[in-house]
């Protein structure tokens, strides 16, 4: 393709001889990874390397992981390229820890792409191009650039696309439960399964969880993370990460 610019504006002269005025052009690519050195290995290749949920190749004791991989995509059983660093992280992980005889298996790869063009922000999740037979719904407000469009299989959500909606970007879930006496600082509905599922921001701590709980500090006696015991002291720094479970008792017969 050549580009010409002029007074008239941006043409793009295109192989088949056609032009095109066009308003701005974007140059793109996708991702090819570099497995030329894998030929006659015996490690089997189409696009990148042909892996397993447990990141291993055709080759007994050789894994993979991360852009160079073809792995299953977890919603549609397809394998994929999916070169984001969640996906290489997710699969380096799954690849050590088989590579050392824990035998573990990814979810499989899941598109997501978050993109910022010039200060706003575009997201898209799963299968956002929908499918045959699927449905969508759209809201939009042109006057501030928003936009969300769910996609549809049935009724499950397959995928999602989205413009200058970053409320819910960077949050993670946690799950808190409070015990005995505590329950009563839940909202009525969550008392009885003494379970309330959160989203908190990335900085959150447990001293920031727990302060518009209203619970009195000497009643947040004992504190596990994810079963382990998470001293005072540590309370104000103690982060989390996605799928944290925070349980909190009060002091017991007087202890
Ligand atoms: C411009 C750009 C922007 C991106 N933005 C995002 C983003 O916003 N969010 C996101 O999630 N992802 C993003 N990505 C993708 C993300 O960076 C990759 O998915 C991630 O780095 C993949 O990790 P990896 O370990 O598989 O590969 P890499 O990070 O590419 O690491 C591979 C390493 O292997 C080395 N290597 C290659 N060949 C050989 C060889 N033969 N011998 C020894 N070493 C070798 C390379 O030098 C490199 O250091 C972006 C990528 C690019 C290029």
């Amino acid at each position: 393709m050549h580009i010409d610019h002029d007074a008239s504006g941006l043409h793009a002269r295109l192989e088949s001889g056609e032009t095109l005025d066009v308003d701005v052009i974007i140059s793109a690519t996708g991702v090819r990874p570099k497995i030329g050195f894998l030929a006659g290995s015996g490690i089997a290749t189409e696009t990148g390397i042909l892996v397993d949920n447990h990141m291993q190749t055709n080759v007994a004791n050789v894994f993979a992981a991360g852009d160079c991989t073809e792995a299953v995509e977890f919603a549609t059983g397809k394998r994929i390229i999916n070169a984001i660093q969640l996906n290489a992280a997710d699969q380096a992980r799954t690849a050590a820890l088989n590579m050392a005889g824990r035998v573990t298996r990814s979810q499989g790869a899941m598109a997501l792409n978050v993109l910022d063009t010039f200060g706003l922000i575009s997201a898209s999740f799963g299968q956002w191009q929908g499918v045959d037979g699927g449905d969508h719904t759209e809201l939009s407000d042109e006057t501030t650039f928003k936009y969300l469009r769910l996609v549809f299989e049935d009724d499950v959500l397959i995928g999602a696309t989205s413009l200058k909606l970053t409320e819910h970007v960077g949050r993670i879930c946690i799950t808190l439960k409070l015990f005995a006496s505590l329950t009563k600082f839940f909202p009525e509905a969550y008392r009885k399964s003494r379970e309330l599922p959160l989203e908190v921001d990335a900085n959150a701590t447990i001293d920031s969880i727990i302060a518009p709980l209203g619970i009195p500090p000497p009643l947040v006696k004992l504190v596990l993370l994810n079963g382990v015991f998470v001293p005072p002291n540590e309370r104000a720094a103690t982060r989390f990460t996605d799928g944290d479970a925070l349980a909190i008792w009060p002091p017991i017969a007087g202890g």
